[in-house]
């Protein structure tokens, strides 16, 4: 059932490609897989970074989460595989706002 192999790292291996993209760190994001509705940050995610860009599947169902595939000037995101991504607002991170 996991989709892990030898190539596979944990998703928290895509965040510096997801930092590029973003401007911020989103392993922490919660998505929700269109394939079988499983919720997990995409760093608990499965990584494959040797793929053509970096691809990130569902531990529940081994769907494809996350595509990257970068460019000499620019970046192509498929995020197809999440029903959801949910992104906490940095101002949201704590009651101590200014
Ligand atoms: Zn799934």
């Amino acid at each position: 059932m996991t989709a892990a192999s030898d190539e596979a790292l944990d998703g928290n291996a895509a965040a510096g490609v997801l930092a590029e993209v973003f401007a911020m760190d989103v392993t922490a994001a919660i998505g929700q897989c269109a394939g079988c509705g499983q919720r997990s940050p995409l760093g608990a995610t499965v990584a494959y970074l040797q793929a053509p860009g970096v691809v990130l599947r569902c531990r529940g169902c081994d769907l494809v989460l996350v595509r990257v595939v970068t460019g000499p000037d620019r970046y192509w995101v498929d995020l197809s595989g999440l029903s959801v991504l949910r992104v906490m607002r940095p101002d949201d991170a704590g009651p101590s706002g200014a």
